[in-house]
């Protein structure tokens, strides 16, 4: 049984999502079974070290995965958060947190979206010092490019294992965290980072904290008041009422 929840009691929503909102789309989790990367690519590609390795495997790499997120489309769970955000009255603030690099939230007309971990379809130089800025690009191919200011190999825009979140989205989330009266993780564990820290963060300030899982929670315990086992495509719109 899920109850609705009174949205209009709320004035600061947070919501984190994580590759349990993009499963129902068609698109694999990045680990575990069936994985879009299994343990040997995630440790040959998606790292730092890779990166100053072989940026023209890791370029291909991540080719493949925005090819994979490119032919698949945002779910009924997509598009309740999106119709959630666009529902609400204009002096009330949303905030949606993705781990996920797709843009799903995006297309399905989410606007507020801090994308905690980048985006497959953004374009950067892996030359820290270099100005030239991340750029929109959906384009496929597996001919890693060079940048035009420095020469350096370019890189999609996604954290690789070894790296920090961007500063910019760390502080849109803690700031956002921070006013939140409710806050709602969704197809991620509630348990690791970033959805247990969040949720200290908003059990502290006396939020209302739910979860929205596939999987049952581990050991140990959780701060999340609700908790909610199942498809998300099934069990957002009847919280939301959308
Ligand atoms: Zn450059």
């Amino acid at each position: 049984m899920i109850d609705r929840i009174d949205i209009a009691k709320y004035s600061n929503i947070v919501v984190l999502t994580g590759a349990g909102i993009s499963v129902p789309s068609g698109l694999k989790p990045f680990r575990g079974p069936g994985g879009l990367w299994n343990d040997i690519d995630i440790l040959k590609y998606a790292t730092v070290e890779a990166l100053q390795r072989d940026p023209a495997g890791v370029w291909n790499f991540a080719n493949y995965l925005r090819e994979q997120v490119n032919l698949v489309k945002p779910n009924k769970a997509h598009f309740a958060l999106a119709e959630l955000e666009n529902s609400l009255p204009s002096h009330k603030e949303f905030t949606l947190i993705t781990q996920n690099v797709d843009e799903l939230h995006q297309k399905a007309g989410n606007r507020k979206v801090v994308e905690y971990h980048g985006s497959i379809n953004k374009t950067k130089c892996s030359n820290k010092k270099c100005h030239l800025q991340p750029y929109k690009d959906t384009h496929s191919s597996n001919e890693m490019p060079r940048c035009s200011l420095c020469s350096s190999p370019l890189r999609h825009d996604i954290i690789l294992f070894g790296e920090d979140i961007p500063s910019d989205a760390q502080l849109r989330s803690s700031s956002a965290l921070r006013k939140s009266d409710l806050f709602i993780a969704i197809g991620t564990s509630g348990t690791v980072y970033p959805a247990a820290d969040f949720v200290t963060i908003a059990r502290r300030l006396g939020a209302t904290t739910i979860l929205v899982n596939l999987e049952d929670i581990e050991e140990g315990g959780t701060m999340f008041q609700q908790v909610y086992l199942g498809n998300a495509e099934e069990i957002l719109p009847e919280l939301f009422g959308v």
